[in-house]
């Protein structure tokens, strides 16, 4: 536990405001935002805490807000941005002008665009508090629900995808490993130090690109459902066909915003279950879903 734990620890729990108990209480939810070709999620958790993870590319503002907004967010208890690209900053000053952000954590690295600058000036401009936090570090949000950052592990890289803070959300007994735009080369070093990567669900690194989502590294995770977070029609032809195979031959079901909009994962601490916008799928033979259901239940035995 280093001095960093502690201070994060302390900022959520100092503005967490009293509130009465329900007797049942409520589920942890993870909205993966349909914002095209970028990430942005919402998880929301029993206490009514709210935390953003990255905020779509420049012209995902008004939509984010939106849905933020029709989901009773007021406040952001954290928002985090996993690494300085477009497409996962380019939307975070409209999220920094229309919400209190409580803190904000971003790994110690700038870059010379435009979308980091505009960033930068938000956070200036609204005073928020900023956590360079990094592999190691936990954001304990309530007390059955953390964030720990473990990667990347490393101080240096070729491609700044790889500086990507990897995420493991951990409620109770479900836990969701969250990859930002990682790739091999932090992949492997998760693996050679032996750090624990296995969750019930995986979102795909680097919006399913073959620059990463290897086999040892998905077998290790062993998940039992994975989300990708792409774009229609993308330039690049994400998520790649090696990554999907790979997920086929591991049987994990898939979820992909570009099929099915916004996703939604629904936890209770023991189970998961999947709701999603609509089927925007047009291929009626692909494997991974069930086009008469807009509920699945994946069983999770982790
Ligand atoms: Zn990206």
């Amino acid at each position: 536990m280093g001095k960093w734990v502690m201070i994060i620890t302390a900022v959520i729990l100092f503005f967490t405001p009293l509130r009465l108990v329900s007797a049942k209480e409520q589920p942890m939810r993870v909205h993966f935002i349909d914002v095209g070709q970028a990430d942005c999620i919402l998880i929301q958790t029993p206490q009514q805490k709210n935390i953003l993870i990255d905020a779509g590319d420049m012209r995902s503002g008004s939509k984010i807000v939106q849905y933020l907004k029709s989901h009773g967010v007021m406040t952001l208890d954290a928002l985090i941005a996993t690494h300085p690209h477009h497409d996962h900053i380019g939307s975070m000053p409209d999220i920094i002008y229309n919400f209190k952000v409580k803190a904000f954590y971003m790994p110690n690295l700038t870059n010379n665009t435009r979308s980091y600058k505009l960033l930068r000036q938000a956070i200036k401009d609204e005073k928020i508090m900023v956590f360079n936090a990094k592999a190691g570090n936990k954001i304990e949000v309530e007390p059955n629900i953390s964030i720990n950052i473990v990667g990347p592990l490393k101080g240096r890289y070729d491609s700044m995808n790889d500086y990507s803070y990897v995420l493991k959300l951990v409620y109770k007994k479900n836990s969701f490993l969250l990859m930002a735009d990682a790739g091999e080369q932090s992949e492997t070093e998760l693996l050679s130090r032996g750090m624990n990567v296995k969750a019930n669900i995986i979102k795909i690194g680097h919006h399913g690109a073959d620059t990463g989502s290897t086999l040892p590294f998905l077998k290790k995770v062993n998940p039992d459902a994975a989300v990708i977070s792409v774009g229609r029609h993308n330039p690049w032809g994400y998520p790649k066909r090696a990554v999907i195979n790979r997920l086929k031959y591991l049987k994990v079901p898939t979820y992909r915003t570009d099929r099915l909009g916004s996703i939604v994962a629904t936890s209770d601490g023991r189970s998961i279950h999947f709701t999603y916008e609509e089927s925007k799928r047009t291929d009626p033979s692909s494997i991974y879903f069930d086009r008469r259901s807009i509920i699945k239940k994946v069983n999770t035995g982790k």
